[in-house]
């Protein structure tokens, strides 16, 4: 995973108090375990953030972001933290956080997946696929049945695309490109490209542009940290804003952080940056997500 610690600058967005109604912003990517093996400690150390359910909750409020969606990070072993743990942090997290079912390609785990977001309908709000870290493709026929499921009942599949978070993520099946085929093949299927397929940015514009139900978020773009972090900001944002206004406008690009792996203040720095009208911003930030996944 490559990026830069964007500069850390003044809140754009004022920090509201603790009572009263729940600020706009949703975060549709975040993850989160309290487990010694989870594989992104070691960016929650480097981004000196406390990685517990408390400390996310907090970083939340700080930043004025008033729901979020909580998806398995990877352990160690390589293997996602089972969906049952994430599901157990949102029911915590007094109805903040709700669950996104991660989807591994077998079908043992496309049964399982199937089945807990069957018995849990009101609270499931999408499927996600890690492309890039697992060896099948988006194309590959051990995902039809979830497709199929998800298109039934109107719940997006997100998919990570583009750089993997291990030097050993394979690009060609994370590419965003790879998710053309699927998108032509399943019309009625919501597709969301997490992490607007970095850095294959104008890929994905020519897919959200073309393709009436594909998506793309902006989580875990910077990170780490680099030579020239204002400069990797300003051309991050660049990057993005011409490409919303290549798709016509901002109606597919939702905001996330992909927490611990970038902070609030920089997810929402970005946002900043973007060369759009605030009515856009607004968009991206919450109403996008609102009507996506039907919060
Ligand atoms: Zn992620």
């Amino acid at each position: 995973m490559r990026g830069f610690v964007c500069a850390q600058q003044q809140p754009l967005f004022r920090i509201r108090p603790l009572v009263g109604p729940l600020p706009k912003i949703i975060d549709a990517h975040a993850h989160l375990s309290e487990r010694g093996d989870d594989a992104l400690a070691r960016f929650a150390e480097m981004n000196s953030l406390r990685y517990t359910l408390d400390g996310l909750l907090e970083s939340m409020r700080e930043n004025n972001v008033g729901r979020g969606l909580l998806l398995s990070p990877p352990l160690r072993s390589g293997v996602p933290l089972p969906n049952e743990e994430v599901f157990g942090l949102c029911r915590r997290s007094g109805g903040l956080l709700s669950p996104v079912v991660t989807v591994e390609p077998s079908a043992k785990e496309v049964r399982a997946a199937i089945r807990l977001a069957e018995s849990n309908r009101k609270e499931v709000k999408a499927f996600k696929v890690r492309l890039g870290y697992v060896k099948a493709p988006a194309v590959s026929p051990l995902f039809e049945g979830l497709y199929d499921y998800a298109e039934s009942e109107g719940l997006p599949v997100m998919f990570h695309t583009g750089d993997t978070v291990t030097s050993t993520g394979d690009l060609a099946k994370s590419h965003p490109l790879t998710l053309d085929a699927l998108a032509n093949k399943r019309e009625e299927l919501t597709i969301i490209l997490c992490h607007f397929g970095n850095p294959w940015f104008e890929e994905v514009a020519e897919l959200i542009y073309k393709h009436p139900r594909v998506y793309t978020d902006i989580s875990g773009l910077t990170t780490g940290g680099g030579a020239y972090p204002d400069k990797f900001a300003g051309w991050l944002a660049g990057k993005i804003s011409e490409a919303i206004y290549f798709a016509g406008g901002p109606e597919k690009v939702i905001f996330g952080t992909d927490y611990p792996i970038t902070t609030y203040s920089d997810a929402l720095d970005l946002v900043r940056r973007l060369d759009v009208d605030e009515g856009d911003r607004e968009m991206i930030l919450w109403r996008n997500a609102e009507t996506v996944f039907k919060l």
